[in-house]
């Protein structure tokens, strides 16, 4: 079968050949354990799964053995008829099968009036669909079958843990094929994977989970990105503050953080008479410095920026590398404006966002686009009910996004409780897509402290805030930048600039001349003068990735001019010292 000419397949389309490929898998598996209990069997993105109660454990090699004999069902062109049953019968259809029974009797309560099933020659299964009509629609060479796992029935570890089979399914081999492609290159430059191989940091059990300790070589990258954050904010009118990690429960109170954020909070400390609380966010203390005189309208607006410590709580399952983490580093800062700033001071943020995101080199439309999240008038309980002013305030936010003409989706209730917002989505190395942070529009907090400034005609007036970051949390972004990059960092990022390697113990103290003084020019240099042959120090500079290698023999040492190899290159070059450290120091100050 030819995929040149086929139409890529609609995601209803391929939903249904994904559900049917599950069937299949379970007619199959039905051959070989006729006496199987059925568990769920949902979609997923980029195929399926199903999940299987058998007499014994799977063996993975029995999944080309699935796959095979799912290929010569489809090449039968296999029909899906849907029926309806009465409960009665179903759940005689179903007596051998408590999963199947479970979830007839969970539909009975629901108020169903009977049950969908499908039927497929002999196999008859419960089931809402919808599939497709016949095996004809779905392509034998874009599936395959991945991996075998536990899962608990219902999710519940009180449970049987069933066998769960996972498939991938696209409407055309090609598609698939990508697929594949982009996993084994998402795996190659995992950041966990990459962040060990090249020390940027590790984790301590005594220390804690989601609690990653950054070794030298991952803070050099760290605070690069902190001093680029600090340089470019300050140019573009933001003023630093420092506020402390912790506290008193009632800030949060006042707020309104503390309900809404109460599961993702850590339990208060007393200390004294006082209740504290390491804080997960930054906002009402940027609140009480503003509150902390009176203010006048030439103030504003006023853009208070902080490095900021943030800590929520994470289920430990879900922590993973730097992305989920249990305390993390937000570029975080709060403007407080008037009402008619807001709009140039959004289109503000965005423009530093998208100068951020050029400097690392990821292309607005393709590795990132903005989302509008908006409220729902509907939901009093999750957004603060206030009509005209989310209409306001998402007009200015759905204005500036058009004004600027940037890729953009709306999303109905992804609001925060205090305002719409936008969020930047960034797309990851695997193809997925997630919020890397936001910028908020805030009616609710000025009103919740009392927030004023003394307008031109001296009359009292009402801020509004704008909550934003510039590049989001360091973690994460270093987590993303780390597979971006697959661990090549530009030079201004890499923790070794020069790597310069000894010939023989006669130039070991050479190499280390040669390092202090690119260190003290500004270039981070560092010597090894092992006793490891060169071959092995040129091989371990390759690994670590560093952008430029000197190596420094008899030849190098009575010559004027430094020989450098380039990463990525076969060969070498010849440079003047003077130069050389001109060059390298233009990169670092360009950020290239
Ligand atoms: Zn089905
Ligand atoms: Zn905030």
């Amino acid at each position: 079968m030819s995929d040149k000419n086929e139409k890529p397949a609609s995601a209803g389309k391929l939903e249904k050949i994904r559900h049917s490929l599950s069937h299949l898998m379970s007619m199959a598996i039905s051959e070989l354990y006729p006496r199987v209990g059925l568990g769920v069997g949902p979609v997923i993105e980029n195929g399926f799964y199903q999940d299987y109660d058998l007499p014994e454990a799977l063996n993975p090699d029995i999944l080309p053995k699935l796959e095979k004999r799912m290929r010569e069902m489809i090449g039968e062109n296999i029909e899906f008829k849907q029926h309806q049953m009465s409960f009665a019968q179903a759940l005689k259809q179903y007596k051998h099968d408590p999963y199947k029974t479970e979830l007839i009797k969970d539909l009975k309560a629901a108020g169903e009036k009977n049950v969908s099933f499908y039927k497929s020659e002999n196999f008859d299964n419960l089931c809402a669909g919808p599939h497709v009509e016949s095996t004809k629609e779905i392509n034998p060479e874009a599936f395959m079958l991945t991996k075998l796992a536990g899962a608990y029935w219902r999710g519940s570890e009180k449970n049987k843990m069933l066998t769960r089979i996972y498939g991938l399914a696209f409407a055309t081999k090609q598609e698939l094929e990508n697929h594949l492609k982009m996993m084994a290159e998402a795996e190659k430059r995992d950041h966990r994977k990459l962040g060990k191989e090249l020390d940027l940091f590790v984790f301590s059990e005594i220390v804690g989970k989601g609690l990653p300790l950054l070794t030298p070589k991952g803070t050099v990258i760290r605070k690069e990105l902190e001093k680029f954050v600090l340089e470019e904010e300050t140019k573009r009118g933001y003023q630093h503050v420092v506020t402390p990690n912790l506290a008193r429960v009632e800030l949060y109170k006042k707020s309104g953080h503390y309900p809404y954020y109460k599961d993702t909070m850590y339990p208060m400390m007393k200390v004294d008479e006082e209740e504290l609380i390491l804080r997960p966010m930054t906002c009402p203390h940027h609140f009480e410095l503003y509150n902390s005189r009176p203010r006048s309208y030439k103030e504003l607006p006023l853009r208070l920026a902080e490095i900021a410590h943030q800590y929520r709580y994470e289920k430990s399952g879900e922590l993973s590398g730097l992305t989920r983490v249990r305390m993390f580093c937000l570029a975080d800062a709060h403007i407080i404006c008037a009402k008619e700033q807001a709009e140039d001071e959004i289109k503000n943020v965005l423009d530093l966002i998208d100068y951020s995101y050029n400097i690392f080199g990821l292309a607005k439309g393709k590795d990132y686009r903005y989302r509008l999240s908006l409220g729902d008038r509907g939901d009093n309980k999750k957004f603060y009910k206030d009509d005209a002013a989310w209409d306001k305030a998402e007009g200015i936010l759905r204005k500036t996004l058009e004004k600027i003409g940037v890729p953009y989706f709306e999303a109905k209730g992804e609001a925060a409780f205090y305002g719409p917002k936008i969020d930047v989505q960034m797309k990851k190395i695997n193809g997925q897509e997630e919020t890397a942070f936001t910028v908020q529009y805030d009616f609710v907090m000025p009103k919740r402290f009392a927030m004023k400034y003394i307008d031109r005609d001296g009359k009292e007036n009402e801020p509004i805030v704008i909550h934003r970051s510039s590049i989001g949390c360091f973690e994460r972004t270093m987590a993303f930048l780390i597979e971006h990059y697959a661990g090549a960092f530009p030079v201004w990022l890499s923790p070794t600039q020069v790597k310069i390697a000894s010939v023989g113990q006669a130039h070991g103290e050479f190499c280390q001349k040669l390092a202090a003084e690119f260190r003290e020019n500004g270039v981070r240099a560092e010597a090894d003068d092992s006793d490891e042959t060169v071959g092995n120090k040129i091989r371990k500079a390759v690994g670590e990735k560093v952008p430029y290698m000197l190596v420094v023999g008899d030849r190098e040492m009575a010559s004027l001019k430094l020989t450098v190899r380039d990463r990525g290159e076969k060969t070498t070059r010849e440079i003047g010292k003077q130069e050389f450290i001109k060059e390298v120091n233009k990169k670092i100050k360009n950020r290239m």
